[in-house]
């Protein structure tokens, strides 16, 4: 199937494709990532956008069980909703964890849901970046939600928060030394904490969670895109199916509220800033790694490592070879 064939399909819905188009984006060969471009490129004019919902959580908290009990409520209603899965660990093993065919059964078998596992990449870099193209095509083909998920380990939080428009962190319930635990810069991405389990012997102790996580919310700055009471912490279970329907209120009423305030296309928009970046970053990175520029890299590093030049004079030597200086 040629660029243009696999975009109409994208376009009108077709599964296979957007399988196809997602591996195609996931490919490393020059000549896919060119067609990659032209795809994406295509897939943008029919100007299609889809709720992008960034969940991150540590492993056992319940992402699976949550997404299964949250996507197949929506999916019932008729909502069309695609999971993504960006996993750093599949950096390291090659494999994908999330990917793991046991995970979400019913969600996977439903008409309204697509899931698709996390890319095998070799740096969480080169994964977030095609999460994030991943994401455009699934609203090309007309998902009404995208949730990426991603295991909360830190680095991939950061990327994810770069690609969505609503973050959520799933936590479990936890007593305050935990709590404690959390790094402020992780909360301050969060635009709402679901404390997952609030059910049955842990449900006393899921409810003081929530507590302890408004009380830290409150102290973090109010953002200016935010409506009163954001960012803001409630008890979810991904067991009982307690507090989904209003987890779904709260998300999709903080949605309309950006949209209608303009902050959505703002957010957007410094998001598109951002991966321009990376890929200008990316691009030059891949530059140093072919020849000539290979060649003069290499041997000025070696010259900083035998103490021949500064680190400064180097790296000048080096944007002067590149005719960048
Ligand atoms: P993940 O690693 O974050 O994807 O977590 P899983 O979805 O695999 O869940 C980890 C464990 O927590 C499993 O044993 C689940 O059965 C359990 N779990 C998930 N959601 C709930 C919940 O709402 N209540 C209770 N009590 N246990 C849950």
């Amino acid at each position: 199937m040629d660029v243009d064939g696999m975009a109409a399909a994208i376009l009108a819905g077709d599964r296979r494709a957007l399988a196809r188009g997602i591996t195609l984006i996931e490919s490393a060969r020059p000549d896919h990532r060119e067609q990659a471009v032209t795809l994406i490129s295509a897939l943008r004019g029919a100007g299609r956008q889809a709720l992008r919902l960034g969940l991150s959580g540590t492993p056992g908290v319940g992402k699976s069980t949550f997404i299964e009990a949250f996507g197949m409520k929506l999916a019932d209603q008729g909502k069309r909703i695609a999971v993504l899965a960006v996993d750093p660990s599949s950096a390291r093993s090659g494999g994908s964890i999330l990917g793991d065919k046991t995970r979400m059964e019913q969600l996977s078998r439903h008409p309204n849901a697509y899931i698709r596992p996390s890319p095998s990449q070799a740096h969480m870099g080169g994964v977030a970046r095609r999460s994030r193209e991943a994401v455009a095509l699934c609203e090309a083909a007309g998902f009404d939600l995208v949730l990426i998920e991603t295991v909360g380990v830190g680095q991939s939080e950061t990327m994810v928060a770069e690609i969505c428009d609503i973050f959520i962190l799933l936590m479990a319930p936890a007593g305050g030394d935990e709590l404690q635990g959390v790094k402020r810069g992780i909360m301050e991405m969060a635009d709402m904490i679901l404390v997952n389990k609030a059910d049955g012997e842990l449900l006393t102790t899921a409810t003081r969670t929530v507590a302890d996580y408004a009380g830290a919310l409150r102290l973090l700055r109010k953002r200016a895109q935010d409506p009163q009471g954001f960012p803001k912490a409630m008890p979810v279970s991904a067991y009982s199916g307690a507090g989904l329907d209003r987890a779904w209120d709260e998300i999709s009423g903080l949605a309309d509220w950006r949209r209608e305030h303009g902050h959505w296309a703002l957010r957007r928009a410094d998001q598109a800033a951002h991966w321009f970046r990376e890929e200008v970053r990316h691009g030059l990175l891949s530059v140093l790694e072919r020849e000539p520029a290979r060649g003069i890299f290499q041997r000025l590093a070696v010259n900083v490592a035998a103490g021949e030049a500064s680190p400064e004079a180097a790296a000048r030597q080096m944007l002067a070879s590149l005719g960048r200086g």
